[in-house]
């Protein structure tokens, strides 16, 4: 089957589908690709926290209702360190910035949802896509079930994660690439059990870092930092409640009940940027072109970014015929995402036991916390990192 559309979009992810519905509001054509089928990516358990940028972006593109329902705002949270509970006032630090707890997989499927009821197109379960002639007008190939496609697009856009096809497709040698590999993962947890704090718990323990995070009030998310290349079957259910009591184990009312584990998982731990995010009529968006460690819960919210840039120079490049905006999309996108990096990096460290017990980071570690809590300064830079650097920072001019 032939295909001909303005925009190519590979992956229903958030980036994916957030991007086809900024163009569908601004009259641009998008065709999405999408390799798994609709059950497996509704079921993808990933961020939870969203920025004041990106709730600002949902709530301009029509998402209000959406957010009200599953969005929970979040004025601040709580850090835990040498047993004690600080709570960091973000909202009151920045002046009236906040974030959120809404799950990621919540707002794909309202993304997906309303795609899908207006009937624009997505083909799941794609296949083997070949993207040719991307410097100048590229032409796509892929199946999907028994179907061959051929599709010829003005653009292609790789919202295909980190181990998508589009940003392969770049030769090596014309796409420089920077990693940074933490020597911890994390292990995460689904379970059943009450929630504990209406905000985030952080806490910082000489046995490592743990987090208390939300989904629902029935169901709570947690991690634990953990040594690289751990093995699942090593951590039994016992062990995991034992160290995450012991590491958020605090003086104030916040307290663990322990639940059925429903769901547990190995977070890797590390940073990537592939510095050409465009090549041609090719670009690259989110977690295709960058990856950061989940500790400052930026990724989505740097790949919300991407999507803003793009989606206004495409626009731009239809409305006036001019690849003016186009042209600075990388430039502009990285600048945001050394941002959102150097932020991460910040926080993995002031969070994380060093592994080799190093006492010169562990000193600085712990100076570094209480600094935070008892200078406001400190604490405001944290938070407005945390709740999200206004756009207006990085202006056009
Ligand atoms: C444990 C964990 C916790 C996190 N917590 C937070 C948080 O609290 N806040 C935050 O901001 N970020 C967080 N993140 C990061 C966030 O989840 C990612 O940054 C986000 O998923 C990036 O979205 P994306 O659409 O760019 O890529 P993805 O979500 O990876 O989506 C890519 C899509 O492309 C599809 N695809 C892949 N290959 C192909 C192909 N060949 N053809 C067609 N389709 C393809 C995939 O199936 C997928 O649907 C967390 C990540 C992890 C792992």
């Amino acid at each position: 089957m032939k295909i001909k559309t303005q925009v190519c979009i590979v992956g229903a992810g958030p980036s994916g589908l957030i991007l086809a519905h900024i163009l569908y509001q601004a009259g641009i054509e998008a065709v999405v690709l999408e390799k798994n089928n609709r059950e497996q990516i509704l079921n993808r358990v990933r961020a939870g926290i969203i920025d004041q940028n990106t709730i600002d972006v949902l709530k301009a593109i029509g998402f209000s209702d959406a957010f009200k329902k599953q969005g929970v705002i979040h004025e601040g949270f709580n850090l835990v360190f040498d047993n004690q509970c600080h709570r960091i006032d973000v909202n009151e630090l920045t002046g009236g910035r906040n974030v959120a707890l809404h799950p990621q997989q919540e707002i794909v499927k309202d993304f997906l949802t309303h795609r899908e009821s207006l009937n624009l197109p997505l083909i799941y379960n794609v296949q083997n896509i070949t993207i040719s002639n991307y410097e100048t007008s590229p032409t796509i190939t892929f199946n999907s079930g028994d179907e061959d496609y051929i599709m010829n697009a003005d653009f292609v856009i790789g919202c295909d994660g980190y181990h998508g096809v589009c940003r392969p497709t770049i030769p090596k040698d014309k796409r420089p690439e920077l990693h940074k590999d933490y020597p911890f993962s994390w292990l995460g947890i689904l379970c059943e059990s009450p929630r504990v704090s209406e905000e985030l718990v952080y806490a910082s323990h000489t046995s490592g870092f743990a987090l208390i995070s939300s989904r629902t009030p029935e169901i709570q998310r947690m991690y634990l930092q953990c040594p690289k290349h751990t093995n699942l079957d090593d951590w039994d259910d016992e062990k995991i409640w034992h160290e995450l009591e012991l590491r958020t184990t605090n003086d104030s009312g916040i307290k663990l009940v322990r639940g059925k584990i429903i769901k547990k998982d190995i977070v890797s731990m590390r940073s990537f940027v592939c510095e050409r995010m465009r090549a041609g009529k090719l670009f690259l968006v989110g977690d295709a072109a960058h990856i950061v460690p989940p500790s400052a819960a930026k990724g989505l919210n740097l790949a919300v970014s991407d999507v803003c840039l793009l989606s206004k120079a495409i626009e731009h490049y239809y409305q006036n015929n001019s690849s003016q905006l186009l042209d600075r999309y990388e430039t502009d996108a990285l600048k945001r995402f050394w941002r959102g990096e150097e932020f991460s990096n910040f926080a993995t460290r002031l969070f994380h036991q060093p592994v080799d017990g190093n006492s010169f980071h562990i000193r600085q570690q712990s100076s570094a916390l209480r600094y935070m809590i008892n200078s406001k300064s400190a604490a405001r830079s944290f938070a407005e990192n945390y709740s999200g650097i206004p756009q207006e920072f990085y202006s056009y001019t």
